[in-house]
Protein backbone atom coordinates (compact mmCIF):
# COMPACT_ATOMS: atom_id res chain seq x y z
CA UNK A 1 0.00 0.00 0.00
CA UNK A 2 1.18 3.50 -1.18
CA UNK A 3 0.56 7.09 0.33
CA UNK A 4 1.56 9.75 -1.85
CA UNK A 5 1.44 13.36 -1.11
CA UNK A 6 1.97 15.72 -4.00
CA UNK A 7 3.10 18.98 -3.63
CA UNK A 8 0.37 21.75 -3.15
CA UNK A 9 0.19 24.97 -4.88
CA UNK A 10 2.52 27.72 -4.75
CA UNK A 11 0.47 29.78 -2.63
CA UNK A 12 -0.36 26.94 -0.19
CA UNK A 13 1.72 27.38 2.64
CA UNK A 14 -0.08 23.61 4.84
CA UNK A 15 0.87 20.21 4.01
CA UNK A 16 -1.33 17.02 4.80
CA UNK A 17 1.43 14.73 6.32
CA UNK A 18 3.32 15.93 9.55
CA UNK A 19 6.07 13.65 11.09
CA UNK A 20 3.40 12.20 13.89
CA UNK A 21 0.92 11.25 11.33
CA UNK A 22 3.46 9.73 9.17
CA UNK A 23 5.07 7.53 12.16
CA UNK A 24 1.41 6.45 12.96
CA UNK A 25 1.17 5.28 9.13
CA UNK A 26 4.50 3.64 9.03
CA UNK A 27 3.45 1.76 12.08
CA UNK A 28 0.92 0.38 9.63
CA UNK A 29 3.58 -1.17 7.49
CA UNK A 30 2.28 1.78 5.10
CA UNK A 31 4.48 3.17 2.15
CA UNK A 32 4.84 6.65 2.12
CA UNK A 33 6.61 8.97 -0.47
CA UNK A 34 6.30 12.80 -1.01
CA UNK A 35 6.82 14.66 -3.63
CA UNK A 36 10.55 15.88 -4.45
CA UNK A 37 11.78 19.85 -3.82
CA UNK A 38 9.16 21.03 -0.85
CA UNK A 39 10.01 23.15 1.83
CA UNK A 40 8.20 21.01 5.07
CA UNK A 41 9.64 23.04 7.95
CA UNK A 42 8.61 20.01 10.13
CA UNK A 43 12.27 18.15 11.55
CA UNK A 44 10.22 15.10 12.55
CA UNK A 45 9.06 14.78 8.92
CA UNK A 46 12.98 15.84 7.44
CA UNK A 47 14.58 13.29 9.67
CA UNK A 48 11.88 10.32 8.60
CA UNK A 49 13.17 11.24 5.14
CA UNK A 50 16.92 11.20 6.05
CA UNK A 51 16.56 7.85 7.71
CA UNK A 52 15.01 6.65 4.05
CA UNK A 53 11.42 5.56 5.83
CA UNK A 54 9.96 8.09 3.36
CA UNK A 55 10.46 8.11 -0.50
CA UNK A 56 10.93 11.37 -2.15
CA UNK A 57 9.37 11.27 -5.75
CA UNK A 58 8.50 13.15 -8.75
CA UNK A 59 4.94 14.12 -9.15
CA UNK A 60 4.27 12.28 -12.11
CA UNK A 61 6.11 8.83 -10.80
CA UNK A 62 4.17 9.24 -6.80
CA UNK A 63 0.72 10.04 -8.68
CA UNK A 64 1.15 6.78 -10.87
CA UNK A 65 2.21 4.48 -8.39
CA UNK A 66 -0.11 5.45 -5.62
CA UNK A 67 -3.14 3.28 -4.40
CA UNK A 68 -4.32 6.53 -1.68
CA UNK A 69 -3.25 10.22 -3.19
CA UNK A 70 -3.15 12.87 0.12
CA UNK A 71 -3.52 16.43 -0.14
CA UNK A 72 -5.18 19.72 0.87
CA UNK A 73 -5.81 21.62 -2.50
CA UNK A 74 -8.09 19.51 -5.41
CA UNK A 75 -5.86 18.03 -8.50
CA UNK A 76 -5.27 19.26 -11.57
CA UNK A 77 -6.84 17.84 -14.86
CA UNK A 78 -3.16 16.58 -15.71
CA UNK A 79 -2.50 14.99 -12.73
CA UNK A 80 -5.97 13.18 -12.88
CA UNK A 81 -4.92 12.08 -16.37
CA UNK A 82 -1.81 10.14 -14.74
CA UNK A 83 -3.59 8.46 -12.02
CA UNK A 84 -4.68 4.83 -12.09
CA UNK A 85 -8.05 3.57 -11.92
CA UNK A 86 -8.95 2.15 -8.32
CA UNK A 87 -6.58 4.74 -6.67
CA UNK A 88 -8.29 7.03 -3.79
CA UNK A 89 -7.42 10.92 -4.05
CA UNK A 90 -8.61 12.68 -1.05
CA UNK A 91 -8.61 16.34 -0.66
CA UNK A 92 -10.98 19.66 -0.86
CA UNK A 93 -12.91 19.37 -3.60
CA UNK A 94 -15.42 22.09 -3.72
CA UNK A 95 -17.59 19.32 -5.21
CA UNK A 96 -20.85 21.85 -5.82
CA UNK A 97 -18.35 24.15 -8.19
CA UNK A 98 -15.80 21.60 -9.93
CA UNK A 99 -18.22 19.42 -11.83
CA UNK A 100 -16.10 18.37 -14.55
CA UNK A 101 -13.17 17.52 -12.13
CA UNK A 102 -15.55 15.25 -10.04
CA UNK A 103 -16.84 13.84 -13.83
CA UNK A 104 -13.06 13.19 -14.75
CA UNK A 105 -12.65 11.46 -11.71
CA UNK A 106 -15.67 9.07 -12.18
CA UNK A 107 -14.60 8.56 -15.82
CA UNK A 108 -11.46 6.94 -14.83
CA UNK A 109 -12.89 4.88 -12.06
CA UNK A 110 -10.67 6.93 -9.35
CA UNK A 111 -12.73 7.00 -6.13
CA UNK A 112 -12.12 10.42 -4.71
CA UNK A 113 -13.48 11.51 -1.20
CA UNK A 114 -14.08 15.19 -0.81
CA UNK A 115 -13.11 16.60 2.88
CA UNK A 116 -15.83 19.01 2.55
CA UNK A 117 -18.01 16.18 2.62
CA UNK A 118 -17.53 14.71 5.83
CA UNK A 119 -20.25 14.77 8.09
CA UNK A 120 -20.99 16.71 11.50
CA UNK A 121 -21.37 13.65 13.48
CA UNK A 122 -20.20 13.02 16.82
CA UNK A 123 -17.93 10.21 15.88
CA UNK A 124 -16.37 12.27 11.91
CA UNK A 125 -15.60 14.81 14.59
CA UNK A 126 -11.25 13.75 14.00
CA UNK A 127 -11.83 13.59 10.76
CA UNK A 128 -13.59 17.09 10.20
CA UNK A 129 -11.45 18.82 8.21
CA UNK A 130 -13.81 21.85 7.38
CA UNK A 131 -14.30 22.41 11.49
CA UNK A 132 -10.24 22.00 12.06
CA UNK A 133 -9.55 24.49 9.40
CA UNK A 134 -12.47 26.91 9.99
CA UNK A 135 -11.26 27.19 13.72
CA UNK A 136 -7.12 27.97 13.10
CA UNK A 137 -9.28 30.90 10.37
CA UNK A 138 -11.58 32.55 12.83
CA UNK A 139 -8.50 33.01 15.10
CA UNK A 140 -5.74 34.08 12.25
CA UNK A 141 -8.83 36.67 11.07
CA UNK A 142 -8.87 38.39 14.48
CA UNK A 143 -4.75 38.41 14.24
CA UNK A 144 -4.80 39.95 10.73
CA UNK A 145 -7.39 42.63 11.72
CA UNK A 146 -5.63 43.57 14.93
CA UNK A 147 -2.45 44.19 13.59
CA UNK A 148 -4.01 46.69 10.40
CA UNK A 149 -6.04 48.42 13.01
CA UNK A 150 -4.35 51.75 13.84
CA UNK A 151 -5.68 50.93 17.43
CA UNK A 152 -4.68 48.47 20.68
CA UNK A 153 -7.93 46.16 21.14
CA UNK A 154 -7.85 45.83 25.22
CA UNK A 155 -8.70 48.92 27.65
CA UNK A 156 -5.63 50.51 29.00
CA UNK A 157 -5.24 52.60 32.36
CA UNK A 158 -2.74 54.29 32.23
CA UNK A 159 -1.31 57.61 33.56
CA UNK A 160 -1.58 59.04 30.33
CA UNK A 161 -5.23 58.44 29.78
CA UNK A 162 -7.83 56.06 29.75
CA UNK A 163 -7.97 54.27 26.26
CA UNK A 164 -11.08 52.33 25.45
CA UNK A 165 -11.47 49.05 24.14
CA UNK A 166 -11.78 47.97 20.40
CA UNK A 167 -15.51 46.80 19.36
CA UNK A 168 -15.33 43.86 17.32
CA UNK A 169 -18.44 42.40 15.62
CA UNK A 170 -18.79 39.24 14.59
CA UNK A 171 -21.36 38.29 11.83
CA UNK A 172 -21.80 34.14 11.48
CA UNK A 173 -21.22 32.65 14.62
CA UNK A 174 -20.00 29.04 13.20
CA UNK A 175 -16.72 27.26 14.06
CA UNK A 176 -15.17 30.06 12.82
CA UNK A 177 -16.78 32.16 14.56
CA UNK A 178 -17.09 31.19 17.57
CA UNK A 179 -13.31 30.88 17.61
CA UNK A 180 -12.96 34.76 16.35
CA UNK A 181 -15.38 35.81 19.21
CA UNK A 182 -12.74 33.90 21.84
CA UNK A 183 -9.61 35.12 20.40
CA UNK A 184 -10.90 39.13 20.35
CA UNK A 185 -12.20 38.72 24.04
CA UNK A 186 -8.80 36.90 24.87
CA UNK A 187 -7.49 40.02 23.22
CA UNK A 188 -9.26 42.12 25.34
CA UNK A 189 -11.87 43.60 22.97
CA UNK A 190 -15.56 44.69 23.30
CA UNK A 191 -17.24 41.71 21.21
CA UNK A 192 -20.79 41.80 19.93
CA UNK A 193 -21.81 39.15 17.51
CA UNK A 194 -25.14 38.20 15.30
CA UNK A 195 -26.15 34.70 13.44
CA UNK A 196 -29.59 33.87 11.59
CA UNK A 197 -29.34 30.31 14.32
CA UNK A 198 -30.89 32.02 17.35
CA UNK A 199 -30.21 28.63 19.12
CA UNK A 200 -25.94 30.35 18.92
CA UNK A 201 -26.96 32.92 21.75
CA UNK A 202 -26.31 31.32 24.49
CA UNK A 203 -23.33 30.02 22.62
CA UNK A 204 -22.10 33.83 22.21
CA UNK A 205 -22.76 35.10 25.70
CA UNK A 206 -21.17 31.97 27.35
CA UNK A 207 -17.76 33.71 25.52
CA UNK A 208 -18.74 37.00 27.13
CA UNK A 209 -19.63 38.43 23.84
CA UNK A 210 -22.90 39.96 23.06
CA UNK A 211 -25.46 38.62 20.73
CA UNK A 212 -27.62 41.16 18.71
CA UNK A 213 -31.06 40.35 17.83
CA UNK A 214 -32.58 41.40 14.68
CA UNK A 215 -36.03 39.74 14.22
CA UNK A 216 -35.99 38.30 10.78
CA UNK A 217 -38.85 35.99 11.38
CA UNK A 218 -38.33 32.42 10.78
CA UNK A 219 -35.02 31.12 9.67
CA UNK A 220 -33.75 27.63 9.38
CA UNK A 221 -31.19 25.15 9.71
CA UNK A 222 -30.88 22.10 8.17
CA UNK A 223 -29.83 18.67 10.12
CA UNK A 224 -26.18 19.15 9.84
CA UNK A 225 -26.64 22.62 12.22
CA UNK A 226 -26.42 24.83 8.76
CA UNK A 227 -27.97 27.56 7.87
CA UNK A 228 -30.35 27.81 5.10
CA UNK A 229 -30.43 31.05 2.96
CA UNK A 230 -32.63 34.08 3.83
CA UNK A 231 -35.23 35.74 1.64
CA UNK A 232 -34.06 38.81 0.09
CA UNK A 233 -36.74 40.74 2.38
CA UNK A 234 -34.79 38.91 5.85
CA UNK A 235 -31.66 40.16 4.28
CA UNK A 236 -33.00 43.52 3.75
CA UNK A 237 -34.10 43.36 7.69
CA UNK A 238 -30.64 42.32 8.45
CA UNK A 239 -29.13 45.08 6.88
CA UNK A 240 -31.04 47.51 8.65
CA UNK A 241 -31.01 46.04 11.98
CA UNK A 242 -26.40 45.56 11.75
CA UNK A 243 -26.07 49.53 10.03
CA UNK A 244 -25.48 51.12 13.53
CA UNK A 245 -23.32 48.20 14.79
CA UNK A 246 -21.20 47.84 12.00
CA UNK A 247 -20.73 52.11 11.73
CA UNK A 248 -19.98 51.55 15.48
CA UNK A 249 -17.18 48.71 15.15
CA UNK A 250 -12.95 49.30 14.91
CA UNK A 251 -13.11 45.17 13.21
CA UNK A 252 -16.06 43.51 11.45
CA UNK A 253 -15.37 39.84 10.62
CA UNK A 254 -17.82 38.19 8.48
CA UNK A 255 -18.11 34.41 8.51
CA UNK A 256 -21.23 33.87 6.62
CA UNK A 257 -21.83 30.95 4.19
CA UNK A 258 -24.95 28.77 3.18
CA UNK A 259 -23.77 24.68 2.42
CA UNK A 260 -23.53 24.82 -1.28
CA UNK A 261 -24.43 27.82 -2.03
CA UNK A 262 -22.78 31.79 -2.89
CA UNK A 263 -22.48 33.16 0.16
CA UNK A 264 -25.12 35.82 0.89
CA UNK A 265 -23.99 39.27 0.44
CA UNK A 266 -24.72 41.26 3.98
CA UNK A 267 -22.51 43.80 4.22
CA UNK A 268 -23.27 47.02 1.81
CA UNK A 269 -21.02 49.57 0.22
CA UNK A 270 -23.08 52.13 2.28
CA UNK A 271 -22.36 49.89 5.58
CA UNK A 272 -18.85 49.75 4.46
CA UNK A 273 -18.71 53.64 4.17
CA UNK A 274 -20.39 53.98 7.11
CA UNK A 275 -17.80 53.18 9.39
CA UNK A 276 -15.01 54.93 10.78
CA UNK A 277 -11.98 55.27 8.90
CA UNK A 278 -8.77 53.03 9.70
CA UNK A 279 -11.83 49.90 10.43
CA UNK A 280 -11.05 46.81 9.06
CA UNK A 281 -13.26 44.30 7.60
CA UNK A 282 -12.14 40.65 7.34
CA UNK A 283 -14.67 38.61 4.57
CA UNK A 284 -14.12 35.66 5.56
CA UNK A 285 -16.61 33.93 3.19
CA UNK A 286 -14.31 36.07 0.03
CA UNK A 287 -13.85 32.64 -2.07
CA UNK A 288 -17.33 31.90 -1.68
CA UNK A 289 -18.41 34.68 -3.19
CA UNK A 290 -17.54 37.17 -0.38
CA UNK A 291 -20.37 38.80 2.56
CA UNK A 292 -19.39 42.25 1.74
CA UNK A 293 -19.24 44.44 -1.05
CA UNK A 294 -16.00 45.10 -3.09
CA UNK A 295 -13.86 42.34 -0.76
CA UNK A 296 -11.79 41.00 -3.57
CA UNK A 297 -10.41 37.35 -3.03
CA UNK A 298 -6.51 37.57 -2.11
CA UNK A 299 -6.32 41.77 -1.65
CA UNK A 300 -6.65 44.46 0.75
CA UNK A 301 -9.09 47.10 -0.34
CA UNK A 302 -9.00 50.03 0.64
CA UNK A 303 -12.64 52.30 0.80
CA UNK A 304 -12.72 55.77 1.79
CA UNK A 305 -10.05 54.26 4.35
CA UNK A 306 -11.70 51.18 5.65
CA UNK A 307 -9.92 48.09 5.05
CA UNK A 308 -11.78 45.19 3.79
CA UNK A 309 -9.36 41.92 3.69
CA UNK A 310 -10.28 39.30 1.54
CA UNK A 311 -7.97 36.95 2.52
CA UNK A 312 -8.61 33.48 1.11
CA UNK A 313 -6.34 31.41 2.95
CA UNK A 314 -6.85 32.53 6.49
CA UNK A 315 -5.61 28.74 8.16
CA UNK A 316 -2.66 29.31 6.16
CA UNK A 317 -1.21 32.12 8.35
CA UNK A 318 -0.24 29.43 11.06
CA UNK A 319 0.90 26.25 9.06
CA UNK A 320 2.40 24.63 11.49
CA UNK A 321 -0.94 24.03 13.15
CA UNK A 322 -3.50 24.36 10.20
CA UNK A 323 -1.16 21.18 9.00
CA UNK A 324 -0.90 19.90 12.09
CA UNK A 325 -4.64 19.21 12.37
CA UNK A 326 -5.25 19.05 9.10
CA UNK A 327 -2.81 15.93 8.68
CA UNK A 328 -4.56 14.54 11.59
CA UNK A 329 -7.57 14.59 9.93
CA UNK A 330 -6.39 12.41 6.95
CA UNK A 331 -4.87 10.00 9.35
CA UNK A 332 -7.94 9.47 11.12
CA UNK A 333 -10.03 9.07 8.51
CA UNK A 334 -7.43 6.31 6.79
CA UNK A 335 -7.38 4.71 10.14
CA UNK A 336 -10.97 4.55 10.39
CA UNK A 337 -11.44 2.84 7.17
CA UNK A 338 -8.34 0.71 6.94
CA UNK A 339 -8.23 -2.96 7.01
CA UNK A 340 -5.73 -4.60 9.01
CA UNK A 341 -6.23 -8.00 7.43
CA UNK A 342 -5.90 -6.83 3.42
CA UNK A 343 -3.50 -3.77 4.38
CA UNK A 344 -6.17 -1.78 2.31
CA UNK A 345 -8.97 0.92 2.43
CA UNK A 346 -11.98 -1.03 2.97
CA UNK A 347 -14.94 1.04 1.12
CA UNK A 348 -17.76 0.14 3.14
CA UNK A 349 -21.01 2.01 1.62
CA UNK A 350 -23.28 1.18 4.38
CA UNK A 351 -21.15 3.33 6.54
CA UNK A 352 -22.62 6.72 7.26
CA UNK A 353 -19.24 9.09 7.02
CA UNK A 354 -18.27 7.03 3.34
CA UNK A 355 -21.52 7.41 2.03
CA UNK A 356 -21.48 10.86 2.32
CA UNK A 357 -17.92 12.02 1.77
CA UNK A 358 -16.85 9.48 -0.78
CA UNK A 359 -17.78 11.39 -4.55
CA UNK A 360 -16.76 8.64 -6.55
CA UNK A 361 -16.54 5.31 -6.25
CA UNK A 362 -15.88 2.26 -9.63
CA UNK A 363 -17.17 4.85 -12.08
CA UNK A 364 -20.12 5.85 -10.01
CA UNK A 365 -21.16 8.84 -7.91
CA UNK A 366 -21.75 8.12 -4.40
CA UNK A 367 -22.39 11.18 -2.34
CA UNK A 368 -26.78 11.93 -2.79
CA UNK A 369 -26.43 15.53 -3.47
CA UNK A 370 -23.47 15.18 -6.05
CA UNK A 371 -25.16 12.58 -7.83
CA UNK A 372 -28.09 14.34 -8.01
CA UNK A 373 -26.32 17.63 -9.55
CA UNK A 374 -23.96 16.02 -11.98
CA UNK A 375 -26.13 13.01 -13.16
P1 LIG B 1 -20.79 27.72 8.08
O1 LIG B 1 -19.36 27.95 7.75
O2 LIG B 1 -21.65 26.98 7.13
O3 LIG B 1 -21.48 29.14 8.33
C1 LIG B 1 -20.95 30.05 9.28
C2 LIG B 1 -22.09 30.67 10.04
O4 LIG B 1 -22.77 31.63 9.22
C3 LIG B 1 -23.15 29.70 10.52
O5 LIG B 1 -23.24 29.79 11.93
C4 LIG B 1 -24.43 30.20 9.84
O6 LIG B 1 -25.58 30.06 10.67
C5 LIG B 1 -24.10 31.66 9.63
N1 LIG B 1 -24.91 32.38 8.64
C6 LIG B 1 -25.45 31.97 7.46
N2 LIG B 1 -26.11 32.97 6.84
C7 LIG B 1 -25.97 34.06 7.66
C8 LIG B 1 -26.41 35.41 7.57
N3 LIG B 1 -27.13 35.85 6.55
N4 LIG B 1 -26.07 36.23 8.59
C9 LIG B 1 -25.36 35.82 9.65
N5 LIG B 1 -24.92 34.56 9.78
C10 LIG B 1 -25.23 33.70 8.80
O7 LIG B 1 -20.95 27.08 9.53
P2 LIG B 1 -19.98 26.05 10.27
O8 LIG B 1 -18.95 26.79 11.00
O9 LIG B 1 -19.55 25.03 9.29
O10 LIG B 1 -20.98 25.41 11.34
C11 LIG B 1 -22.32 25.10 11.03
C12 LIG B 1 -22.94 24.41 12.21
O11 LIG B 1 -22.46 23.09 12.34
C13 LIG B 1 -22.71 25.07 13.55
O12 LIG B 1 -23.88 24.96 14.31
C14 LIG B 1 -21.66 24.22 14.18
O13 LIG B 1 -21.69 24.29 15.60
C15 LIG B 1 -22.10 22.86 13.67
N6 LIG B 1 -20.99 21.90 13.71
C16 LIG B 1 -21.22 20.67 14.27
C17 LIG B 1 -20.19 19.73 14.31
C18 LIG B 1 -20.41 18.39 14.91
O14 LIG B 1 -21.41 18.17 15.53
N7 LIG B 1 -19.51 17.46 14.70
C19 LIG B 1 -18.96 20.05 13.76
C20 LIG B 1 -18.78 21.31 13.18
C21 LIG B 1 -19.81 22.22 13.14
Amino acid sequence: MNIFFPKEQDSETRFSLTGETAQKFLKKNINLSIQENINLQDALLEKLIEENSINIVSREEGLKSANIICNLNKLSFDDIAKINPDTLAISFLDPFNEKQLIEEFRKKSISSISMELIPRTTRAQKMDALSSQANLAGYSAVIIASNLLEKALPMMMTAAGTISPSKVFVVGVGVAGLQAIATAKRLGARVEAFDTRPVVEDQVKSLGARFIKIDLGETEETNQGYAKALTEEQIKKQQEGMKKVCANSDIVITTAQVFGRPAPKIITSEMVQAMQPGSVIVDMAVSSGGNVEGSQMGEIIDIKGVKIIGNSNLPGEVPTHSSQVYANNIYNLIDEFWDEETSSFKYDLNDEILANCLVTHRGNYINASVKERNE
